[in-house]
Parts: C-alpha cells; structure tokens; sequence
C-alpha cells in the first residue's frame, strides 16, 4: 500500500470565506501516484472546514446569512468562549460545515458526483493556515 502526505497553506484576506480547492487535491493525487484508494482533506485548525458542495456563488452566499443565523459573529461577547479571543463563532461554523471530506479514488482520479467540489471553509481567516491532503491505496 502506497501512502501520501501534503500539505496545502492558504492565508484568506477575509474572516470568511470558501475557496474552491478541487484542482488542488487533484494535483496531489497525480504526485501520488495512487489509482485506487481513499483521499482524506481536513484542515489542521479548529476554526475551518473541508467540505463538498456545488460551486455556485448563490450556494455559497447562502451558506455564510444561514451561518451567521445560526452563530452570529457579533457581539462577541455573547459567547462564553469569547474570554481572550473572539472566534467562538468559527468554532460553531466549523462544527456545523464539518471538518473533513474523503473521497474515494477510482482509476487515478477522485470519484466526485458531477456537480461534486472540494471547498475550504475559512471561519477565522486573515492569518495562515494549513490543509492536510493525505491518500492511501495502491
Ligand atoms: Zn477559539
């Protein structure tokens, strides 16, 4: 079994935002070599997601008002965790969005449904911050 190991780092200019990163993931699993196997995505931080969805700005609007319902960022101090940050928000976002996504690899290439893409979710953004890309198989 062939095993595989990348890191992605990404530094977002806003508190939030979603980049597409399929073409990204995409390129690690042709580095690796691997045509049947397993892709795992997640970010290395408790405030982002990786998660699979349609790549539609409209979608992707209506994700951040839904989230900003469910966990508003302000005022920060309605959350206990807000004692010496401010991200208590982001930790919810994340926990709603989800951390990781596997994809199943299928003759070299990641088996997405048609509309299917891989998204970083930045919930805490504007510093650096890493993704991890890790595929096992043969
Ligand atoms: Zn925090």
């Amino acid at each position: 079994m062939k095993s595989y190991r990348r890191e992605l780092w990404f530094n977002t200019t806003q508190r939030r935002e979603f980049i597409n990163i399929t073409q990204q993931v995409e390129e690690c699993l042709r580095e690796s070599g691997i045509r049947e196997g397993l892709c795992l995505v997640n970010p290395m931080h408790i405030t982002a997601s990786v998660f699979i969805n349609d790549n539609e700005s409209g979608l992707h609007a209506d994700f951040e008002k839904w989230l900003e319902k469910l966990a508003p960022e302000k005022p920060h101090s309605q959350y206990a965790h807000n004692g010496f940050e401010d991200n208590a928000d982001a930790h919810l976002k994340r926990q709603i969005m989800g951390r990781e996504t596997v994809v199943a690899v299928t003759n070299g290439k990641l088996d997405l449904g048609t509309w299917e893409q891989i998204f970083y979710g930045e919930f805490d953004g504007k510093r650096r911050k890493r993704v991890l890309v890790k595929i096992i198989g043969e």
